[in-house]
Parts: C-alpha cells; structure tokens; sequence
C-alpha cells in the first residue's frame, strides 16, 4: 500500500454495498466472509455498507478485496472471480442508479447503436466523477471506445506485471451487454496504474461479437 501523504479517496457506501452484493452472487456468502477476513475487512461481514451517499468506502478497501480474492483462489482464478463480480455488481447499480442515469429513457433507448455506447459511457462516467472520488474520462476513438480511469480504486496503491482492474472491465462488460440489448464486446484492459501507466484504460471495441 501506498504510504505517502495523499489524501484518502472513497466509494460512496452504496457503491461499495454493490460491490459487495455482486462479490456475494458469485462467491457464496461464505466465500465473500472469507475474502473480507482475508483482507483484513471483517467490519463489512456483518453487514454491508449502508445504502447512502456517505463516502466511506475507501480505495484501499477495494483494492484489499481484489488482493485477497487472488490470495485465496489464486492469481488467475481470482481474475475471473473479479471480472464476474463486477458483471454481477452492474446488475445491482443498474437497480440503484438506473433512473439517475437515464438509461431507461426514450431518448436514449431510440439512439443509433453507434450513439448509445459511448454516451452510455459518459453517463456512467459522470456516475463516478460526480459521486465518488474516482475519475472516468471516456475517449471516442473510430475503433474504440477508451475508459481511461485516472484515479482508480480498484488497483489502488497496487504494484505489477500486469492490469489488474478486472472487476472494473467486468462492470463494463455487463453494462455494454445491457445498453446494447444483449450483445457482447471485446472489453480489454490495456494499461494500468499499478503498471505504472498514467491511467487505468479499458479498450471496448465498438463492433459486437455477435
Ligand atoms: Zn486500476
């Protein structure tokens, strides 16, 4: 973990209670208690964050949790764990952030394919830069759309080899899935803060797989 001064940044609480409740569905509630143990976070065993506004889940917390998920299921098991947590965890934010959003309104659901996945991006993006102290830029390339988190949770105070914000391109994947009524994207995380690349950037191809 990091140890210099910089300020401590948080999750909303029902951002980090969504995590939670999307690590459950594909964990089991036990195997949940035994990452939070394992992380060193067994506050959150008894009861999740409380379904407010409050910033009190910090950057470290999550990162912890992505940290013990590998500890305890291995490197790459703990990838894919993640990864599908965070396509589980879209599934409750869309219930909690749906309306804010405004992806269930007309002008949004008659908009070309084209349209609607980068400004799907963008609303999600102002999502987090607006309630939390994550911060999303999206870039429209012709190819790709580029979520390029620039202060990211995720990988927080983490060092290596590798991206490591897989939770994170799970949560794309899902949204993506659920905007464009069921299709799936190559979703790919190509740079990462704990690389030492200045952004955490998950490249989404614009085609559809299928
Ligand atoms: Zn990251």
């Amino acid at each position: 973990m990091s140890v210099d001064a910089s300020p401590a940044y948080h999750l909303p609480n029902n951002m980090g209670r969504i995590i939670l409740l999307g690590m459950e569905e594909i964990l089991g509630k036990d195997g949940l208690n035994a990452v939070l143990h394992k992380s060193g976070l067994p506050r959150w065993s008894g009861g999740y964050p409380p379904d407010d506004m409050h910033l009190g889940f910090s950057f470290e917390d999550l990162s912890r949790l992505q940290v013990a998920l590998e500890d305890l299921y291995g490197a790459r098991s703990g990838r894919g764990l993640a990864l599908r947590s965070g396509r589980a965890g879209f599934k409750f934010g869309l219930r909690q952030f749906g309306q804010q959003l405004g992806l269930n309104e007309v002008s949004f659901r008659l908009l070309p394919m084209s349209e609607k996945l980068p400004q799907g991006a963008e609303l999600l993006a102002g999502l987090f830069n607006q309630f939390s102290d994550e911060r999303v830029r999206v870039e429209r390339c012709e190819t790709h759309i580029l979520w390029h988190i620039e202060r990211c949770p995720v990988c927080w105070g983490r060092e290596s080899q590798d991206p490591l914000c897989h939770l994170a391109v799970g949560l794309l994947q899902e949204a993506l899935y659920w905007v464009s009524g069921g299709k799936n994207f190559i979703v790919e995380e190509t740079a990462c803060i704990a690389r030492g690349d200045p952004a955490c950037t998950i490249a989404i191809d614009r085609q559809p797989l299928d």
